[in-house]
């Protein structure tokens, strides 16, 4: 298979040898060692401290994903009303996935490169009366920050539960899971911390929970085992005990750096990243610069160019950066710089390379 020196894809971002080297260790029995729970328990609250929570954290086997529609599924029946607030692929998802499950949905779209405006997120809360109002944090296909707080406000007035996707912000941009009213908040472990995609979480509120034990949902993917689960010293499978490792390396290492210092880190890459392109007549995807996200920046395919064409260059040249999905499929560029990516050495390097191409065309 082939490897990029020069490695800016918007997740799995890049994975340090010391957390690559849990995966070597030898431990005992997931289900059944006293030593597996504690290490679960300081991952928990090592999570809250990240997430800015006092409730509880889960954690579970299995890519980001898993949450997304273990969350949807553990709340919500066939025919429950859920309104996604969406500015890309990860926001309209949330709707599509409610619709997949039987469950009646409304999604609030923005205009391309914006988030939509709260006025009308609150007209059509107000006029539907949901369940569940869902929101992305950071849209990863179109490199968004989104204002999510302004939507926490609204759902409280509604009575409405907020869950809220922050897999690819949180310990790259500051997420406050309380202040924000976020009921369900929901990551993943190969974006800002660094990790293997085979962890997922979920911060679930009480009110949360008292939703979650209602709709009583079974199986693979569902919530409720894990509410009493690790009190119990009891999963409902084998868990993966050397992700878990990972992930309090992983977090020891974020918190030892200081968050404030992480974001911060985040930010200045992300502003150079624009600054070069800028530079280079390059057109961000966002439309203001208040909505750029700091792990990712989004931008057009440059005028002349085919994104399989850019893509090609980029790569012949040992650098590896996204494209999108979607609407933005094949006309947006993405140069992922979370985690270990946000690195200034490793983005200037990579504007180098993507400079140096699209000069000598
Ligand atoms: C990466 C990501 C996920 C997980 O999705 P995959 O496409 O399976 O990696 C979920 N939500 C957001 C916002 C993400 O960026």
């Amino acid at each position: 298979m082939k490897q990029y020196a020069i490695a800016l894809v918007p997740g799995p971002v890049s994975v340090p040898e010391e957390f690559r080297r849990a995966y070597f260790e030898n431990f005992g029995s997931a289900d059944l060692e006293e030593e597996f729970f504690l290490l679960y328990e300081e991952n928990e609250s090592l999570l809250r401290k990240l997430l800015k929570t006092n409730n509880a954290v889960t954690i579970q086997s299995g890519e980001a994903m898993s949450v997304l529609w273990g969350a949807l599924k553990s709340i919500l029946l066939p025919g429950d009303r859920l309104l996604a607030v969406s500015n890309g692929v990860f926001g309209r998802g949330f709707g599509e996935m409610g619709m997949m499950l039987g469950m009646d949905v409304r999604i609030v779209e923005a205009p391309d490169g914006e988030f939509p405006d709260l006025d009308s997120i609150r007209t059509a809360a107000a006029e539907f009366r949901p369940k569940m109002i869902t929101a992305v944090h950071c849209e990863t296909p179109s490199g968004i920050l989104n204002p999510v707080a302004g939507v926490g406000e609204i759902t409280r007035e509604t009575g409405a539960l907020f869950c809220v996707d922050y897999v690819a912000s949180a310990g790259g941009a500051d997420v406050r899971t309380d202040e924000w009213g976020i009921d369900i908040g929901l990551l993943g472990s190969q974006k800002a911390l660094s990790l293997l995609p085979d962890l997922s979480m979920v911060a679930v509120s009480d009110r949360a929970w008292e939703a979650v034990e209602r709709t009583n949902y079974q199986g693979y993917d569902a919530l409720l085992p894990w509410r009493d689960g690790p009190k119990n010293r009891y999963l409902p499978y084998t868990h993966n005990w050397h992700a878990l490792y990972a992930l309090s390396l992983s977090l020891r290492r974020l918190f030892e750096e200081g968050l404030d210092r992480s974001f911060a880190r985040h930010d200045e890459v992300a502003r150079y990243c624009r600054e070069r392109l800028g530079a280079m007549n390059v057109a961000l995807y966002p439309k203001s610069e208040a909505l750029c996200s700091p792990t990712v920046t989004a931008a057009l395919v440059p005028q002349g160019w085919t994104w399989n064409e850019l893509n090609g260059a980029l790569r012949s040249r040992g650098m590896a950066v996204g494209g999108s999905y979607g609407p933005l499929a094949g006309k947006v560029f993405r140069i992922g710089h979370m985690g270990t990516q946000a690195d200034m050495k490793l983005v200037e390097e990579g504007m180098d390379v993507l400079e140096a191409v699209l000069k000598n065309r």
